[in-house]
């Protein structure tokens, strides 16, 4: 048992402990840790921030929103839930990356608010893994549609770094890493695609419950909330 308990009633010690645990395991493995912070308070952030970290993950445009305007100005931030288009424009003049595109239509409105606010912003298009209903993302096919439409009306003002993937809640490691191996398989099958000019470097998979797995299995980022800051507040 590489990490301590129970995580109900953590305290900052405790925290900084498990993050710099997980930090040198990221390390080892040459994977970014996203810190996903939502529901967590600024405090606990920046308690964090100071032991080193500057990948923060949030799913709450509102609280992601209210969260940046409070923190240091050099925090990375991720929007790793899911976004609707008529929200990106209250994060596009700050986000570094979102990693829940699932549509043409929100990769259209990112690019053009990235344009409004003079930047490109690097998206990951999310794919759907899991074989259970719930979860977002973009279909096998559906991705490829996707990225056929990049090649033909290109976005200048956004730029694909890869996919992420959610797999199923379930104690079944099989289950999961075959999951987490489809996606790697459709992350080597386009990464390098110099015929849609294409170069990918980011697959975001992972999370506290089948990180060691993700790793095994290709990932180079993974978004880890409940077992650095235990569990969370209220239900996501
Ligand atoms: C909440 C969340 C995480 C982190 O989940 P933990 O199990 O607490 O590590 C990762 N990715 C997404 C998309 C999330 O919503």
């Amino acid at each position: 048992m590489a990490f301590q308990g129970p995580f109900l009633s953590l305290d900052m010690p405790l925290i900084i402990e498990n993050y710099q645990r997980l930090t040198e395991e990221c390390k080892a493995n040459r994977v970014t840790l996203v810190a996903v912070s939502k529901t967590k308070p600024t405090e606990d952030l920046l308690q964090m921030y100071q032991a080193g970290q500057r990948d923060f993950g949030e799913n709450y445009v509102q609280e992601l929103m209210e969260k940046q305007k409070e923190l240091p100005g050099d925090i990375r931030w991720h929007f790793i839930g899911h976004l609707q288009s008529n929200k990106v424009k209250y994060i596009a003049s700050f986000i570094h990356l979102i990693h829940g595109i699932d549509s043409r239509k929100l990769l259209k409105e990112t690019d053009k608010q990235a344009a409004l606010n003079n930047r490109v912003i690097d998206v990951l298009l999310q794919v759907h893994i899991a074989r259970e209903q719930t979860k977002f993302g973009l279909s096998e096919e559906e991705l490829e549609g996707v990225i056929n439409s990049l090649k033909e009306t290109p976005l200048p003002n956004i730029r694909v770094r890869g996919l992420m993937g959610m797999a199923s809640y379930t104690e079944d490691e099989n289950k999961v890493r075959s999951e987490f191996t489809f996606l790697k398989t459709l992350f080597d099958r386009y990464h390098s695609d110099k015929s849609r000019q294409i170069s990918w470097d980011t697959l975001s998979m992972g999370m506290s419950g089948d990180y060691k797995i993700a790793i095994q299995e290709g990932s180079t980022m993974i978004r880890i909330g409940s077992l650095i800051f235990g569990e969370r507040n209220r239900i996501n």
